[in-house]
C-alpha cells in the first residue's frame, strides 16, 4: 500500500451503499484513477462538497497494487469551476468533455498535455469564452490529435488543392480528398466546404477564440459533430455516443435559441490557444 497525492479533475461521482461514493478522477500524474470515499455522503460527511464532478481537487489515495478501486484518504478543493454549472448549456457540454475523457483515457497512463487541455477547456467554459458546443468540438479535435488521430484538412490529400467545395473525408487516413482524387477505399463520409473550414479553425491553437467568433448553422454543427465522433470511434473502437450530448440535443430542440447564445455578445478575448 502506498499513498499517492494527485492533482485531478473529478469525472464522475456515484453514490455507493449508504454513506460512500465511488469517484472517477482524471489526474495529471496517473491519468484515470478510481477511488472509494468512505463516509463521504451527507452534509456532515467527510469530503462533503469536495467530491463533486467537474471540480479540480488535490486528492490523496491509498493505493493497492492490482486493484481497480483505491481509497480516498484526503481531498482538498483546488477549483470548483462553479460558474460552469450556472448555465445549462455550458454545463451539459462541459459534462460531455468529462465523459469523453472517461471513455478515451481508459488506461491509467498519464498525459500532461491531456490534463492541461482539460483544464484549459474547463476554464474557457467557466469564463464563457465561446459557444459551448464549439468548445466541445475544440476539445474533441485536440484530444484526437493527442491520441495520435489528428484530422488533417489543410487541402486535398491527393493533389493538395482547395477543399472549399467540400470533398470526401477518409476515416482511416484522417484527411479529405477532392472529387477528382478520392480513391474510393475504406470508411468515408462527404464533407461540405464550410465544415472543412470550421474544423480547421477550431483545430488551431487559437481554437477557443474561434469558438467565440463563429456561429455555424445547425446543419454544419451536426456534420462537424458526426465527423469527429465517427473518426475517433473508428480509431479507438470506443462507443462515443455520449449521454451528455443526447441531453444537449434535447435541450436544443426545447430551447432552440439557447445553444446559440449569440457568441458575439460574449466578452471576446483572445486566448493564446488551449494548450499551455
Ligand atoms: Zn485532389
Amino acid at each position: 500500500m502506498a499513498l499517492l497525492t494527485l492533482d485531478a479533475v473529478i469525472l464522475r461521482s456515484q453514490h455507493y451503499r449508504e454513506t460512500s461514493r465511488i469517484v472517477t478522477f482524471y489526474s495529471r500524474e496517473q491519468g484515470l484513477i478510481k477511488g472509494i470515499a468512505k463516509g463521504a455522503r451527507g452534509k456532515r460527511g467527510r469530503f462533503s462538497s469536495t467530491l463533486e464532478p467537474m471540480q479540480r481537487v488535490r486528492v490523496t489515495l491509498s493505493v493497492r497494487r492490482n486493484r481497480e478501486l483505491h481509497t480516498v484518504t484526503q481531498a482538498d478543493l483546488l477549483h470548483p469551476f462553479a460558474r460552469i454549472r450556472e448555465d445549462l448549456f455550458r454545463s451539459t457540454y462541459a459534462q460531455a468533455v468529462l465523459e469523453l475523457v472517461g471513455r478515451l483515457m481508459w488506461q491509467e497512463h498519464s498525459s500532461e498535455d491531456a490534463y492541461n487541455l482539460l483544464l484549459n477547456i474547463l476554464q474557457a467554459f467557466e469564463e464563457g469564452l465561446g459557444d459551448p458546443q464549439l468548445l466541445f468540438f475544440v476539445f474533441h479535435i485536440h484530444m484526437a490529435e493527442l491520441l495520435g488521430y489528428a484530422v488533417h484538412l489543410e487541402g486535398c490529400a491527393g493533389c493538395g488543392g482547395s477543399l472549399s467545395e467540400g470533398g470526401t473525408f477518409s476515416f482511416p487516413r484522417g484527411n479529405a480528398f477532392c472529387g477528382r482524387c478520392y480513391p474510393e477505399e475504406g470508411a468515408a463520409t462527404s464533407v461540405s466546404g464550410t465544415t472543412v473550414e470550421l474544423i480547421r479553425h477550431l483545430g488551431k491553437t487559437e481554437g477557443v477564440a474561434a469558438a467565440a467568433a463563429l456561429s455555424p448553422s445547425r446543419e454544419v454543427r451536426r456534420q462537424i459533430g458526426s465527423l469527429l465522433q465517427r473518426h475517433l470511434e473508428y480509431h479507438t473502437e470506443t462507443d462515443l455516443a455520449l449521454r451528455a450530448l443526447r441531453l444537449a440535443e434535447s435541450l436544443d430542440s426545447e430551447y432552440p435559441s439557447g445553444n446559440n447564445s449569440n457568441p458575439r455578445e460574449l466578452p471576446y478575448r483572445h486566448v493564446k490557444g488551449v494548450r499551455k
